[in-house]
């Protein structure tokens, strides 16, 4: 029997749980907000202090990176905390971020740090318009970022991001020049203490106002997907990664540029539950158990749909063949990840089949990115 801590209780920490189960993984959840170990299917408060679970537990993980950096010191005190706790201050901090891709000589897009609003001009000069403004520090599904398209934005831009700097401690923003990308992708890999490194199909990404819809596991784009694992290599190596990691790339005429990293299971990777030999969250424990890897191949054409802000679908979704639902026990609110849809098939032809029956059960409102 192994047992593992995430900090963080959400709903990855809860599938890390269900899929750790079958290999006599016990999985314990540090809730960061309430500051509680609980279990992380019921949520139930465990007679536990961090501090005594972090001496109970053989390994300490993550399942997100706005870590606090006293949480993270005491658990990389311990010796059991993987990945490395540089990956995730990597993951929380873009200017952190940024230097790790520039190091690992992986292309990203042109950026420019900003702590002045001198800094802001000499951005605009080098980057050009439009550019994107990003906080280094606490920006999750497109939040705390800003698009500055023409001049005469300048200053309500400025007076934003200047408060922002003011109020948080560290603050600084990352401008990055504006890239038209043709689509968005990303590559879920894992990596173990040996160095052996696997990889998953790429993954589509289609995001509605910020926030990740849909994710389709691409098939058969051999010059792409070697392109990925290249690169995501690249970034796991320099960070002598342990875990699964995530690399969100931008796809321009062919060439990927990488947008940012996770360093953890993905939303993108939700679909390897059903499409891959083994899905992501079994891989993570595998790999900070020190357990030999599990297949990443894909068995079979998969695709996951986000349920943002519903508690609820239709009855007739599961009667659809090979569609799976995962909910995250979360209570509801507006624009919350309430669960996921895994749905798969046979051929690539009759997943864009499977999405168009899902498409016309449900509401083009809350499921914007399914065909019709
Ligand atoms: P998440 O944590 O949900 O992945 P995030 O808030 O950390 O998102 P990013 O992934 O950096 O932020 O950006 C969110 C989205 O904004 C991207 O998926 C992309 O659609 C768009 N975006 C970000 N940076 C750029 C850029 N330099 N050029 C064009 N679009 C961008
Ligand atoms: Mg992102």
């Amino acid at each position: 029997m192994n047992q593992v801590l995430v900090l963080g209780a959400g709903q990855l920490a809860r599938m890390m749980a269900l899929a750790g189960a079958p290999l006599n993984i016990d999985v314990i959840a540090y809730d960061v907000v309430s500051t509680n170990v609980v279990h992380p299917l019921t949520q139930q408060c465990q007679s536990l202090s961090l501090i005594e679970a972090i001496a109970a537990v053989d390994v300490i993980t993550a399942e997100f990176e706005l870590i606090p950096t006293d949480i993270l010191s005491l658990c990389a005190a311990s010796g059991k905390f993987k990945p490395h706790p540089e990956a995730i201050k990597a993951g929380g901090d873009r200017r952190i971020e940024k230097t790790l891709l520039d190091l690992a000589k992986v292309a990203n897009a042109p950026h420019h740090i900003i702590n002045t609003r001198t800094d802001l001009d000499a951005a605009i000069t080098t980057l050009g318009l439009p550019m994107v403004l990003k906080t280094a520090l606490g920006g999750y599904d497109g939040k705390g970022q800003w698009r500055l398209k023409t001049r005469d934005q300048i200053e309500s831009v400025w007076a934003e991001m200047a408060h922002c700097i003011a109020v948080t401690n560290n603050q600084a923003i990352v401008a990055e020049k504006f890239i038209g990308f043709d689509r968005e992708v990303s590559l879920i890999g894992v990596r173990n203490a040996n160095g052996d490194v696997k990889t998953y199909a790429l993954s589509e990404n289609v995001h509605t106002d910020g926030v990740l819809s849909l994710s389709t596991a691409i098939v058969g784009d051999t010059i792409l997907q070697q392109q990925a694992q290249q690169m995501f290599t690249a970034v796991a190596e320099q960070l002598n990664y342990i875990g699964v990691l995530a690399l969100e790339f931008f796809e321009v005429n062919g060439a990927l540029l990488v947008n940012e990293i996770a360093p953890r299971v993905h939303n993108s990777g939700h679909w390897t539950q059903q499409g891959a030999q083994t899905c992501q969250f079994e891989n993570h424990l595998r790999a900070v158990c020190d357990l030999p890897l599990g297949g990443t191949a894909l068995i079979r054409p998969s695709a996951m749909i986000n349920i943002l802000g519903q508690d609820s679908v239709p009855r007739a979704v599961l009667a659809l063949e090979s569609c799976h639902v995962h909910w995250y026990g979360k209570e509801k609110r507006a624009g919350r990840k309430m669960g996921h849809i895994n749905v798969c098939a046979t051929t690539p032809e009759q997943l864009q089949y499977q999405l168009m029956l899902l498409g016309q059960i449900l509401s083009q409102q809350y499921f914007p990115t399914l065909p019709r």
